[in-house]
């Protein structure tokens, strides 16, 4: 198959770690007969430094034309006081908004070998970390109104009904393929827009009477994944809460840097993405984990290209790269093998096999 991709590389460690993951592309196509066709596309700080604009409507057009887009990560303190329409994450906003994509699926789980990178205590890790945050990406907060007055400062928080059901019908599909558990995550004891969250996913809940949904508070879940992360399955939240719920859910799993993410609205055309941002603290050390980025690759495969083997072919070579030993600096652990970033790409490609 021909699959033309927008590779967006961004800023801080995203170069090197979007360079591991056309690495590992490279050899999928090489093994399976597939032609992947990359095409840069500038967004973020670097594209404020070039063009003047977090992401021109030139390099947009370029992610509207591909069959999916593939992002590292953008920002950086350099471009912190550049004013807030001109700042890299209003590039990243746009074009999930350009491209539709109002459902990002963050699997939190534990890789078996990273038991001991968890922060979470063993009889904690022992019962098992596998769940999905389905989390809505094109509304909420981060897309209401930004204004400053004065001393005041105002950011508004608004849900249309079919925005949530939107979602809402993602959260209970993702259920239905699992084990059939809803844990839709709201503020509705303060909150009128999660007042309406809560109401619609109970009226969409008779239409999915084979998954049980259950209703939490966001602090209560924050609280509740730490303390006992087995309960959860599949959570549904809002844009907010998903953002900040699935960083803290990450961390469990032993690393930001090993968690992908998939962003898909009504085509098949998504956006591809880490869940971390641009570690400006390690970049151009060699030191970045690229395992998120390869595993977002690997979904983009599974997800946007139907191409299901190639994507478990990149899987298991994860796996075997870890049950070799290797770990890069953020997952370190005593016994064993510390690797760059470089040696990581090299090291997943060096294991992928024809499945
Ligand atoms: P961050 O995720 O970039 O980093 C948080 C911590 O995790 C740092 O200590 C970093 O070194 C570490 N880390 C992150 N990714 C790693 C990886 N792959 N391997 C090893 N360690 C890793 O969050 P931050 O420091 O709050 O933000 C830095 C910049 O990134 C900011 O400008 C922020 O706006 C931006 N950001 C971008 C995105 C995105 O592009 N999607 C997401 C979040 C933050």
């Amino acid at each position: 198959m021909d699959k033309n991709i927008a590779v967006i590389r961004g800023d801080g460690i995203g170069p090197e770690i979007v360079e591991q993951a056309l690495n590992v592309l490279d050899k999928v196509a090489e093994l399976y007969g597939h032609t992947f066709t990359y095409t840069d596309v500038d967004m973020g700080g670097c594209a404020i430094d070039k063009w003047g604009d977090p992401l021109p409507e030139r390099e947009l057009q370029k992610c509207l034309a591909s069959h999916s887009v593939l992002l590292g990560a953008v920002g950086g303190p350099k471009w912190n006081d550049v004013p807030g329409a001109m700042r890299p994450e209003k590039g990243l906003l746009r074009l999930r908004a350009a491209m539709g994509v109002y459902s990002n699926n963050r699997p939190a789980k534990i890789w078996p070998q990273l038991a001991d990178a968890s922060p979470l205590k063993k009889s904690i890790v022992d019962q098992g970390i596998d769940f999905i945050i389905v989390r809505e990406l094109i509304g909420g907060i981060y897309f209401g109104e930004h204004k400053t007055e004065g001393d005041t400062a105002t950011d508004v928080l608004k849900y249309s009904e079919s925005e949530i059901e939107r979602i809402g019908r993602i959260g209970f599909e993702t259920a239905q393929k699992r084990s059939k558990k809803l844990c839709s995550v709201e503020k509705s004891n303060v909150l009128d827009s999660s007042r309406l969250w809560k109401k619609v996913m109970h009226r969409l809940a008779k239409e999915y009477p084979d998954v049980e949904l259950t209703d939490m508070l966001v602090d209560n879940c924050a609280m509740q994944i730490v303390k006992d992360p087995a309960q959860f399955d599949v959570v549904v939240t809002e844009n907010m809460f998903g953002d900040i719920l699935s960083d803290e859910a990450s961390q469990i799993t032993g690393s930001i840097g090993m968690i992908p993410s998939s962003s898909l609205g009504a085509t098949t055309c998504g956006l591809y993405e880490p869940i971390h941002g641009s570690a400006p603290d390690i970049a151009g050390k060699d030191l970045a984990n690229p395992v998120g980025t390869i595993l977002s690759a690997a979904m983009m495969l599974r997800f946007s290209f139907d191409m299901p083997r190639e994507a478990d072919a990149i899987e298991n070579a994860v796996s075997a790269y870890l049950d070799a030993g290797y770990r890069t600096a953020d997952i370190m652990s005593q016994g064993m093998t510390q690797v760059g970033c470089r040696q990581c790409g090299q090291l997943i490609i060096d294991n992928l096999r024809k499945e």
